[in-house]
């Protein structure tokens, strides 16, 4: 048994040369979790032998056959802080280009391991799982509460968080960190996403005789040249980036043939927001600008329905998770961390509505995410174990 007391660097490099996490994060990328269609029962089941292994026990809440959230704790022997290790399951599709090993080999060359997931984020659920492995093993928790999470579909538009929260799979928590591909930097705030569909309906008509109709098409286009010139919608000249919203179209379907009118036609729009334009902002001039223009009988009736309504992540500099994090790092690495901002979106817009206590820290390269060839760099998977271990213990001892 470690003895806690003396707990430093050396004694978790040791632990972390001895257990191999790299082994587990190998087998988790070779296991195709892909989405869609976002079966991720394999890796499921991998977590919970691993965990149970370990001696803690995991709460398995299905969605169906092929989703399902993973809950699992480690208690402190007193009553203190919860504090969660959040991830997601899913990985996003392997793309059209070849890959120069395959997505689902888990190939080590160069101190890098590659596959699809390897940095966004099966590194950082493993590496989750084994600083919670540690802290139960070495008994290194006094007060407090750990929670360890793992979505499904957050590729999708988080609806594995959105399922945890609504079911209450967990409640209230005090501070929380998602593993998601930072380069282990400390991510505060990232943007919202608003994903709408657009309908549009008109008549159809013969196409020698367009003035008998009306066109769904054409209705599309001056609503989305009309919007883009909404100044909501504009970019910003401010370079920060949480001040820049933006929007893009990004599906286009509409008509039936080539010599007919068309009556429909419908559209997605993804905007991604910022806390001083919100999502309901955003919603609002849609609304305002459709109530506007539509009453007239010859112009086409648009209709929007938002598809994924997530809020922007805006975790201020002076919670205690932010500051025990920067302390972490230097008291174990000597440096002087300062905060950062990200435009994806991740889990932690669903789970704000718990709490605004929430950092996003993980070994994943961002550039790499999404990207063929996908890679984790092995030094920055192990440290990232490293910084869990401290953080999770320097946060919770302070209960
Ligand atoms: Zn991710």
């Amino acid at each position: 048994m470690i003895n806690v007391e003396n707990l430093n660097l050396e004694i978790i490099r040791q632990w972390i040369q001895k257990h191999k996490p790299i082994e587990l994060l190998q087998e988790a990328i070779q296991c195709d979790s892909v989405n869609p269609p976002g079966n991720v029962m394999d890796f499921v089941k991998i977590i919970q032998r691993t965990l149970y292994y370990y001696g803690i026990e995991t709460e398995i809440y299905r969605s169906n056959l092929e989703k399902a959230n993973i809950v699992a704790k480690v208690k402190g022997k007193h009553k203190g802080k919860r504090l969660i290790f959040s991830g997601h399951l899913d990985t996003v599709p392997i793309g059209e280009k070849t890959w120069d090993h395959s997505p689902f080999s888990g190939h080590i060359e160069n101190g890098k391991i590659y596959g699809r997931g390897s940095s966004d984020m099966k590194s950082g659920l493993v590496a989750f799982i084994y600083a919670m492995i540690f802290l139960k093993s070495t008994q290194a928790l006094s007060t407090g509460e750990l929670v360890f999470i793992a979505t499904f579909d957050e590729e999708t538009g988080s609806l594995g968080a959105q399922q945890m929260i609504k079911e209450e799979q967990i409640n209230e928590f005090d501070a929380m960190i998602i593993g998601e591909p930072t380069d282990n930097e400390i991510v505060t705030s990232h943007k919202g996403a608003l994903w709408v569909k657009v309908d549009s309906f008109g008549k159809t008509a013969h196409g020698s005789m367009p003035e008998s109709g009306v066109n769904a098409i054409n209705g599309m286009k001056s609503f989305i040249d009309d919007i883009s010139g909404i100044s909501l919608f504009k970019d910003n000249i401010d370079q920060d980036i949480l001040t820049k919203s933006t929007m893009a179209v990004t599906m286009i379907e509409g008509g039936s043939n080539y010599n007919v009118i068309p009556d429909y036609c419908t559209s997605t729009i993804d905007f991604r927001t910022t806390p001083d334009k919100k999502n309901s902002d955003i919603l609002n001039a849609l609304h305002t600008y459709i109530s506007n223009t539509s009453k007239k009988e010859d112009t086409p009736h648009i209709s929007i329905k938002p598809i994924v309504n997530l809020a922007p992540l805006n975790t201020l500099d002076n919670t205690e998770i932010v500051k025990v994090t920067k302390d972490t790092f230097f008291e174990i690495y000597n440096i002087n961390k300062i905060t950062k901002r990200m435009n994806y979106f991740t889990d932690g817009s669903v789970f704000s509505s718990i709490s605004r206590n929430i950092i996003i820290l993980g070994p994943g390269e961002p550039s790499q995410a999404h990207q063929p060839n996908e890679y984790v760099n092995i030094k920055k998977f192990n440290q990232s174990i490293e910084l869990y271990i401290s953080i999770a213990k320097n946060y919770l001892k302070s209960s």
